[in-house]
């Protein structure tokens, strides 16, 4: 067992209404036990943006940190029909964004687009979880590296608060599929990206890398043996307190 900082991250996509609390209220109970055993984790979940002023409301301890599931690229309040900015979600007391995920990016958010949206929601004070990740057809063209390389590049600055970034390696054809890479593949990508970043933006420090894709309590211990990863975006089973919490329960064991 570790003893480093490990993040469980529920992304909920679009799921949940006010009765959902109580699948936080459960996972929050599990961590006030589990957290007394000195294993430093952190749970974040990244709601839909109509639930996130109600569950800050509702969730008593810190065990437990809010953040939304994407942002506008302006701060400034505008004609942007549908859009919600990252002033809003800080003014709703969000702590955290997800960024530059797949589905987003499907539906046509560039690298570029990205940036701005990373740019503003640090210029809010928001920690950001930048996803990244290759489609199945650029894995199969071994391509997978200069993919990561290059949403890297195409989406963080230098100039960036860079301590607030957090990656997740999310490969697209692992997302919602039950297919996960390769032990030897993981470490191989978890080492690339952690050491293009320091060379890329020039810090002395590693990037925190997560995984994200088809992670639940039966593979978990897979992904438990790989130390270069710091801990996991889950999708689907993070909508179950009981399949989140042994996702947990089984990282430890
Ligand atoms: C995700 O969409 O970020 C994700 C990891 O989904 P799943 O766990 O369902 O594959």
């Amino acid at each position: 067992m570790t003893n480093k900082l490990k993040y469980f991250v529920g992304n909920w996509k679009m799921f949940g209404d006010f009765g959902s609390i109580k699948i936080i209220y459960q996972i929050e109970r599990f961590s006030a036990k589990f957290n007394r055993r000195n294993i430093k984790n952190k749970i974040i979940f990244c709601i839909p943006f109509t639930l996130i002023y109600f569950f800050i409301k509702k969730i008593k301890s810190k065990l437990i940190s809010i953040g939304a599931q994407n942002c506008h690229h302006h701060s400034a309040h505008g004609p942007y029909t549908g859009s919600v900015n990252a002033s809003m979600l800080k003014s709703v007391g969000a702590k955290y964004v997800i960024l530059g995920h797949s589905e987003n990016r499907l539906e046509g958010d560039t690298n570029l687009l990205i940036k701005n949206k990373i740019t503003s929601a640090l210029n809010k004070k928001l920690n950001i979880i930048f996803c990244i990740g290759e489609t199945l057809k650029e894995k199969n063209k071994h391509k997978t590296l200069l993919v990561l390389k290059n949403q890297i590049k195409g989406s963080i600055e230098r100039k960036h608060n860079l301590s607030k970034i957090i990656i997740a390696y999310e490969p697209v054809w692992s997302i919602g599929t039950g297919k996960i890479p390769k032990a030897i593949d993981l470490k191989k990508i978890f080492e690339f990206i952690k050491n293009e970043f320091k060379k890329i933006f020039k810090t002395k420090k590693f990037p925190v890398v997560l995984y994200g894709g088809s992670v639940n309590s039966s593979n978990i211990r897979f992904f438990s043996s790989i130390s270069e990863i710091d801990g996991f975006l889950i999708g689907g089973d993070s909508r179950s307190s009981k399949k989140f919490i042994d996702i947990i329960k089984n990282y430890y064991k």
